[in-house]
């Protein structure tokens, strides 16, 4: 097994069509450990079960718009775990207004919410994972969109703060990785999930990529996540700062 022994550490999970659950179960059947984080108290119902069916080792609130929440993650993990392999950071947040109409509608306020939960929150995650990451080859993985360096409609905020999550991977990889740490990005194709549910015309980017893609399909969630295992596993030992595609090869496409 790819993961046997590795401890992972997954923020993300909402419900069962999340990226994140796709890949805590790929995960589990790799042979990791697991702790999963859940968003608020009005999470907890939905993702406590889930959790508890792969045995996580911990299951911990964390809404990352919190610095205390980062911090408490890892004091409480450091109770039951004496480091973590891999961090998963799989979180992103727009106000629906936002995702809508064109760019030049965002507010200073929507701009700010949208650039700290998802693009500061893997800063603050990593500022506060370092000391348990360091020393064993460890890997964390974020996940973004081809929005951050094409315009797809109504994605507008967002794409801008995947731009700056891809910067933030490299920043990230060049700072961690002389303790042996790995940073890397999957950029995925689109998937139905509750994220996306909030960019309007989403389906109409699912209908264009199904058609125009390589693989003439869209991908799944268990596509992303199997190239996670890959990448948090050793196999992937000599990679660190890439924006991995998993989009039915969709961004090779020119017309
Ligand atoms: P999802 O299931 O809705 O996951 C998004 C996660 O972000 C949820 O668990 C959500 O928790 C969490 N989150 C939002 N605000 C938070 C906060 N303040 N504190 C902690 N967690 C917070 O949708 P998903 O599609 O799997 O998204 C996961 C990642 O994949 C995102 O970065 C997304 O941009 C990226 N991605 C998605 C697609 C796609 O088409 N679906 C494509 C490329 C990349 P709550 O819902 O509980 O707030």
């Amino acid at each position: 097994m790819l993961l046997q022994g590795k401890k992972a550490l997954i923020f993300g999970i909402a419900n069962e069509k999340s990226i994140a659950w796709a890949i805590a179960r790929a995960f589990h059947g790799q042979g990791a450990e697991l702790a999963i984080t859940y968003a608020g108290e009005a999470l907890e119902k939905r993702v406590r079960p889930l959790a508890e069916s792969l045995n996580s080792k911990a299951i911990l609130p964390c809404n990352v718009t919190s610095d205390d929440d980062i911090k408490g993650v890892f004091s409480e993990l450091g109770k039951v775990w004496d480091g973590v392999d891999i961090i998963i950071h799989s979180i992103a947040f727009a106000n629906k207004d936002e995702l809508k109409g064109t760019i030049i509608n965002t507010s200073r306020e929507g701009f700010a919410n949208a650039m700290d939960i998802s693009v500061y929150s893997f800063l603050g995650i990593m500022k506060e994972a370092m000391p348990m990451l360091q020393g064993r080859n460890a890997a964390a993985l974020t996940l973004s969109y081809y929005g951050a360096v094409k315009v797809f409609p109504s994605y507008n905020v967002m794409g801008v703060a995947k731009a700056a999550l891809e910067a933030s991977v490299r920043y990230l990889a060049e700072a961690a990785g002389p303790e042996g740490v790995r940073v890397n990005a999957i950029s995925a194709g689109p998937i139905r999930t509750l994220a996306a549910s909030g960019v309007n015309g989403f389906t109409q980017i699912l209908n264009h990529v199904e058609e125009k893609a390589p693989l003439r399909r869209n991908v799944t969630q268990e596509d992303v996540a199997r190239a996670a295992v890959y990448l948090c596993s050793d196999m992937a030992s000599g990679v660190s700062g890439e924006i991995h595609y998993v989009d039915g090869g969709y961004n090779v496409i020119g017309i």
